[in-house]
């Protein structure tokens, strides 16, 4: 792909690039205390490098873990994020570190690698076998801020697949029986209840199997790429937009027009907006879908602040893109 004008670039850091909101705000680590009297095995200090998989570990460990969340707030970036001397020294403590990989948070990989003795590690994108690739040779990127989502071509939002998400829960808890081997029939209840948590989650795709056969969407960005494919829809964003936006360069003004005319001619059914990237192009393309009554389902890349619950935040989007598919109520 050829280099565009400068112009264009520094236009599509803010248009598609994961805006740091509070920029240089202070850290948003949260920890979450295990309550060691109901715990029947040894209690492990875990770090999780992102919200998307902090609840799903604390729900998996219980009583039996202290939960450290690196990054806990949508204000702060997961792509580019640099980690804190406390944020390293809890890494230094933790029994079982649990990162998405990918390259999607290869802050916290490099941190655990300089450890030793190195801890346990979860890495998701390993669990489900889509590593990232570590090259950059076919675009010739450099590591340049706003250089989001584009490292190999592997779409690093993991959490949004429902496979994904089962595959990587078995993997943490295979890894939380190991390291406390008393605890391991409270790990294997845990599983179970985490299992009967995702039932609504679980419902919900299956209605919007029902829903989506037949139906397109389009995204601003790739972010629920993989829960719209696991539903059956058919992404039908324009490929010009669709290899900016996952590239996290610059969509062409041809680009964004011929994303329009799709949104006008009828063959979007539904416009996937996600609030986290909020920037010129993508709001453009709201206002060219709202007036030509092209439903819009919000998503976010994180859990919101104030949404604790993995399930509750997940289920949220799902009900709406089911409103958005016409099965809503
Ligand atoms: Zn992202």
């Amino acid at each position: 792909m050829p280099r565009r004008p400068i112009v264009l670039a520094a236009l599509a850091v803010s248009a598609l690039g994961l805006a740091a909101c509070g920029g240089g705000q202070a850290n948003q680590t949260a920890t979450s205390e295990a309550n060691s009297a109901n715990c029947p095995g040894d209690v492990l200090d875990v770090v999780v490098s992102v919200s998307q998989w902090g609840d799903v570990v604390q729900q998996l460990a219980g009583d039996c873990a202290n939960v450290t969340t690196v990054i806990n707030s949508t204000a702060l970036d997961p792509h580019d994020y640099e980690p804190t001397t406390g944020d390293i020294a809890s890494f230094e403590d933790a029994d079982l570190v649990v990162v998405n990989g990918a390259d999607y948070d290869h802050w916290a990989s490099d941190a655990v690698a300089n450890l030793d003795p190195a801890p346990a590690v979860v890495d998701a994108a390993e669990v489900v076998g889509v590593e990232g690739s570590h090259s950059d040779e076919e675009e010739g990127h450099s590591d340049e801020e706003g250089d989001d989502h584009g490292r190999g071509s592997v779409n690093p939002h993991l959490w949004y697949s429902p496979e994904y998400v089962q595959q990587t829960a078995q993997a943490i808890t295979a890894e939380l029986q190991q390291l406390s081997p008393e605890a391991a029939d409270y790990f294997t209840q845990q599983a179970d209840a985490f299992t009967t948590a995702l039932e609504p989650y679980d419902q919900e795709l299956t209605t919007l199997q029902g829903l989506a056969a037949g139906k397109t969407y389009a995204a601003t960005e790739t972010v629920f790429d993989y829960t719209a494919a696991a539903v059956g829809l058919t992404d039908a964003t324009p490929e010009g937009y669709r290899d900016a936006a996952s590239n996290e360069s610059d969509p062409s003004p041809s680009d964004v027009a011929a994303f329009e005319s799709a949104l006008a001619d009828g063959s979007i059914d539904v416009l996937v907006y996600n609030t986290q990237t909020e920037g010129s192009v993508p709001e453009q393309l709201r206002a060219a879908a709202e007036s030509t009554g092209v439903p819009v389902v919000d998503v976010t890349e994180s859990v919101p602040d104030g949404d604790d619950s993995f399930v509750a935040w997940q289920l949220g989007q799902l009900q709406q893109l089911a409103d958005a598919l016409g099965g809503g109520q």
